[in-house]
């Protein structure tokens, strides 16, 4: 029997608002431990909990990106559990009366666009963090706990898809898009290693074509959606082995070892009946009206479609360029601050792509680190344009333009590499090269056309590339036929 992955993930992302969702403490990513907490994130008897209209807005904004159908009326339950890192004993959550619901997100993935379904959008809040002292950072083998309130009660939202992304690739195409879709939003840093932005991955096999969907396994709190990607593809392997021997997959959450790529079982699957939910008694339900979910849909960025269709429509760029540079938000508002400076979109464009992006991955840096500015950039390529310096000069001056955040012009300057179009000193450089090498000219001379190519090379040497090459290219044809 042949069978198919089938995959649901569920995403937890830290809002990056500036308190925290039910009391005024500050968010933000580590700090010195337990000083960013009052009575309400520490659990006090008696403190009572407010909900915070940025994070509504936050999470309104995302469900509008996803497409998501807002009720208009939600409620917070009490998800109840016991652990350290959860002071009041249950996580104010949505459960059965999410915020948004059904849903969608268009992905792309080796050239085919698929539609993910959303199942739902809700709000709830981060819980406190457990550090386990010792080397690995887990609780096996640690010798204590300490708790850091800092990061109790920051607005958490969580988003889940159906059962509907078919391989491991494809998820990792979908966290990307999610990802580039709620930087675009401006609702969080999304920074994985600080943990805003967290997955976790239900995968379950079923044969080709059945309708109804296998047991399924979790993958838990995965750090990086490459090692999401190989721990699906090892949890494929691992189940489709079992199944093709005849056993029976188990319901449960499962690890993934990112150094020895082995998966272990981890404990048997939780059901949400072991919560105990029940509505949440010190919150009003939350009324999300159809002139608050205006406003904020007023107040939407442009999302990366948008975008990439504007720079086709109005900027004339190909598809594929539109693509890449609104592949990120960050280099698509890079390359739109360069463009206010300089006005070939095509040109801007194969010079981001190509020479910046080149860079970046050569360095292994993100743009926030490049030390180009755009305006730095458009002051290049205009150089370049005019003839100030060549094109391959250009690009060893964005190098160091890279390396030491300098302008264009100072560069140039300093290092001499002004393009030499002048005439007479480029005739006495081909004056030069023709006198050295009687035996190419008589070559030239018996039709074989491409020794110029030889000559302007002399010429390029002579002068470390600042000749203006097509100057060079007239100049040489000129005196080599006469
Ligand atoms: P649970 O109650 O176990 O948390 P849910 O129905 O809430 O399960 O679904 C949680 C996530 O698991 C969702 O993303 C959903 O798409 C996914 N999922 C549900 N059933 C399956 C399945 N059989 N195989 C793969 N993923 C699944
Ligand atoms: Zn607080
Ligand atoms: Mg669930």
């Amino acid at each position: 029997m042949k069978y198919e992955p089938v995959i649901g993930l569920e995403i937890h992302v830290e809002l990056s608002t500036r308190s925290k969702m039910f009391c005024g403490c500050r968010v933000e990513f580590g700090g010195e431990p337990n000083t960013r907490t009052c009575p309400v994130c520490l659990a006090h008897p008696g403190a009572l909990p407010v909900m915070n209209r940025q994070a509504i807005r936050y999470l309104t904004r995302i469900a509008l990106a996803l497409d998501c159908e807002i009720p208009g009326k939600s409620i917070f339950h009490r998800k109840n559990y016991f652990y350290p890192d959860l002071p009041k004993g249950y996580q104010i959550s949505q459960y059965d009366q999410p915020f948004a619901i059904e849903g969608e997100l268009h992905v792309g993935v080796e050239g085919e666009i698929f539609r993910v379904g959303i199942e739902r959008v809700h709000q709830e809040e981060d819980t406190a963090k457990n550090i386990h002292a010792g080397e690995s950072g887990r609780i096996a083998g640690s010798l204590y706990s300490l708790i850091d309130f800092n990061r109790s009660g920051t607005p958490l939202v969580e988003i889940v898809t159906k059962p509907e992304i078919h391989s491991p690739q494809a998820a990792r195409a979908f966290l990307n898009k999610l990802k580039n879709t709620l930087l675009y939003l401006d609702v969080s840093d999304c920074n994985m290693e600080e943990g805003s932005l967290r997955c976790d991955a239900n995968v379950s096999l079923k044969p080709v074509g059945a309708e109804e969907l296998g047991v399924k396994t979790e993958l838990k709190n995965m750090n990086s959606f490459k090692h999401l990607e190989k721990g699906l593809t090892q949890e494929i392997a691992r189940q489709m082995a079992l199944l093709e021997e005849g056993g029976k997959v188990v319901q449960q959450t499962v690890h993934f070892d990112v150094a020895s790529g082995e998966i272990s079982p981890l404990r048997s699957k939780e059901f949400a009946h072991d919560y105990r939910y029940f509505p949440e008694p010190d919150l009003v339900p939350l009324v999300a009206s159809a002139e608050f979910v205006d406003e904020v849909r007023a107040e939407m960025p442009e999302l990366p479609e948008a975008r990439s269709r504007r720079y086709m429509e109005t900027l004339g760029l190909p598809e594929y360029d539109a693509e890449v540079l609104t592949s990120s938000r960050n280099l698509a508002d890079y390359y739109e601050e360069s463009l206010g400076h300089y006005q070939d979109a095509k040109a801007l464009s194969n010079w981001v792509m190509g020479e910046l992006l080149g860079y970046l991955n050569a360095t292994g840096q993100e743009l926030s680190d490049l030390k180009v500015k755009p305006g730095q950039l458009a002051a290049l390529l205009k150089m370049v344009d005019s003839g100030g310096i060549n094109a391959k000069t250009g690009k060893e001056v964005f190098a160091e333009m890279c390396d030491t955040g300098k302008d264009p012009s100072a560069i140039v300057e300093a290092g001499g590499l002004a393009q030499i179009s002048d005439q007479s000193e480029l005739e006495a450089l081909i004056d030069k090269a023709i006198a050295d090498n009687p035996g190419q000219v008589e070559q030239y001379r018996g039709g074989k056309q491409q020794v110029v190519g030889f000559f302007v090379g002399q010429v390029m040497k002579a002068t470390q590339g600042r000749a203006n090459p097509q100057a060079v290219n007239e100049l040489l044809r000129k005196k080599l036929s006469g």
